[in-house]
């Protein structure tokens, strides 16, 4: 009878802890499944089947790039728009719940990539950082690297041909081929992310050089959805690079009135003769594109 007490004390205890992690796991954002095994019920929480997608957000940066990728609990970023960007892309991985990014690549010392690359290693937890093996003397620049250095970070060069996971996804890396090029665009690294039978080819701001030494190195580069190299530009998007991808669908991130002329007009009329479909930040604002391995569907947030 003595002891009757202390366990009704430790029976409630540990129910309240049970219920407190619950709670930790309804706000944290990795911790949806966990939830849903202890309340399997609750209608309110995502589908199980989000978790089954790879999601890929073409953020609206203006004349610059940056993507966003989910697949189960694992997130990239590829490039993180302009300097003035910076609290658009933090705020909008926020938004989606997300906390901790597997991998912060910065396809190239440009502004228009690297821009926002600083903040967005400040905000959050970064397991990896890939650029390639160029430097820059912009301030921006020097920014990233300091960035890295006060998370203790260490930058790494993905080589050509190696693969990573991005949950249940694959990460292949296609570019850059050679050590060194004349213009900074193409260092861009080059990512294949492949999920089912879906593929998604992201090229930065590589050029028809890039482009042909991908071919050369027998890289598969064929892929349903390619991120337009280089905003649109007659110096990306050859025609033999854009056979050997056959893509259905093109997605160009630019700006309104860029200075660059960007899309250039013979880029998009060879994208027409090819029959893909494309979708522009400028026309079409965020972009937001699931695979459930087998299918692609389209979203659009002007
Ligand atoms: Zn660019
Ligand atoms: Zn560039």
């Amino acid at each position: 009878m003595k002891d009757r007490k202390p366990v009704k004390k430790s029976i409630i205890c540990f129910v309240f802890v049970i219920m407190l992690m619950g709670l930790w796991d309804r706000y944290s954002p990795t911790g949806f499944i966990k939830w849903d095994l202890y309340f399997p019920l609750n209608s309110n929480l995502p589908s199980k089947s989000s978790a089954q997608l790879l999601q890929v957000h073409f953020l609206d940066v203006g004349q610059a790039d940056s993507m966003l990728l989910q697949q189960g609990e694992e997130v990239m970023l590829i490039d993180a728009g302009n300097n003035a960007d910076a609290s658009l892309v933090v705020e909008y991985i926020k938004n989606h719940n997300i906390s901790s990014l597997k991998y912060v690549v910065g396809t190239h010392p440009h502004e228009d990539h690297i821009g926002g690359l600083d903040a967005v290693i400040q905000h959050f937890d970064v397991q990896n950082v890939w650029m390639p093996k160029v430097s820059h003397t912009t301030k921006t620049y020097g920014d990233v690297l300091q960035a890295v250095k006060e998370k203790g970070l260490k930058i790494t060069a993905p080589t050509a041909g190696s693969t990573f996971s991005l949950g249940a996804a694959q990460v292949h890396i296609l570019a850059p081929n050679s050590d060194t090029y004349e213009g900074l665009n193409n260092y861009s690294i080059v990512l294949k992310v492949t999920y089912g039978s879906t593929s998604f080819l992201f090229t930065g701001d590589a050029e028809a050089l890039s482009e042909q030494e991908m071919l050369q190195a027998g890289f598969d580069v064929s892929a349903n959805v390619v991120k337009i190299g280089h905003h649109g530009s007659r110096s990306s998007t050859s025609i033999e690079f854009l056979q050997a991808v056959k893509p259905a669908y093109g997605v160009i991130c630019v700006g309104t009135d860029n200075k660059y002329g960007h899309p250039h007009e013979q880029t998009l009329e060879l994208l027409q003769q090819h029959k893909v479909d494309i979708f522009r930040t400028d026309i079409n604002g965020n972009i937001l594109a699931e695979s459930d391995g087998q299918n692609i569907t389209w979203r659009f947030a002007k």
